[in-house]
């Protein structure tokens, strides 16, 4: 995209690219969500001066240290988290609320938490000037989870953490999916974390790089 792409028929041309090139050529094949990340307008959940970047397959800044994922990453959690139009969804860690506004178009409610407040008001606002209003933001630690709204069929966390936090896995139905990416600052598993009656069953997705998870279950500030 352009400098000067900002006409509706120039991001959908983005978009299209975006989904072809960076997502679909690498494995995720799921209509549905083919469709959110056509549907949905990346460029609106950067600022100003990145927007010309908004396509690009790489994370972009988001500001207070924070970022938003590279496209195909965000695809790749979706597609693991395989949510279902009826299902109820927790995220942890809102940042610009792309990836909220993904699952929005995916499953029935989403709850999203994110521990700076600036990011959350700021996500908020995008995301009501798109309208994409099954999507509840709260300020706060979402290590702890969101336990007067639980449980939920999927959560996933979009920032590395040290360890899985206990309340996650304690918030999900039977059946329900964890994303979440473990490992050290810098580099970490994407692991998914499915609960069933017999326990809880661990897959590795492959190596990612994400921000810190902080709060009481996570790294420390
Ligand atoms: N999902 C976001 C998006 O689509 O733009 C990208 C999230 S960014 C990679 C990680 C976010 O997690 C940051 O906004 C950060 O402030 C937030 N975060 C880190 N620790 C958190 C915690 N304990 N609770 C809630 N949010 C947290």
């Amino acid at each position: 995209m352009g400098p000067a792409a900002n006409s509706g028929k120039e991001t959908l041309l983005a978009r299209k690219t975006m989904v072809e090139e960076q997502i679909a050529a690498r494995g995720v094949k799921d209509r549905r969500i083919l469709d959110a990340f056509l549907e949905v307008p990346r460029h609106r959940f950067v600022e100003e001066y990145l927007k010309y970047k908004a396509y690009e397959d790489y994370p972009l800044s988001i500001g207070y240290g924070q970022t938003i994922s590279q496209p195909y990453m965000v695809a790749l959690m979706t597609e693991a988290l395989a949510p279902k139009p009826t299902d109820r969804i927790l995220e942890i860690g809102t940042g610009s609320g792309y990836q909220a506004a993904i699952l929005s178009r995916l499953c029935a409610r989403v709850f999203s938490i994110e521990r700076i407040a600036a990011l959350a008001s700021r996500a908020r606002k995008t995301l009501d000037e798109l309208g994409y209003f099954n999507v509840s933001i709260r300020i706060g630690d979402g290590t702890l989870g969101w336990p007067t709204e639980a449980p939920f069929d999927g959560i996933i966390v979009t920032a590395g953490a040290p360890r899985v936090p206990e309340a996650l896995l304690s918030q999900l139905v039977e059946g329900g999916r964890l994303v979440i990416p473990v490992g050290e600052t810098g580099i970490q598993d994407l692991k998914r974390y499915t609960v069933s009656r017999d326990g809880v069953r661990e897959e590795s997705l492959g190596g990612c790089r994400f921000v810190r998870l902080i709060g009481k279950d996570g790294w420390q500030e």
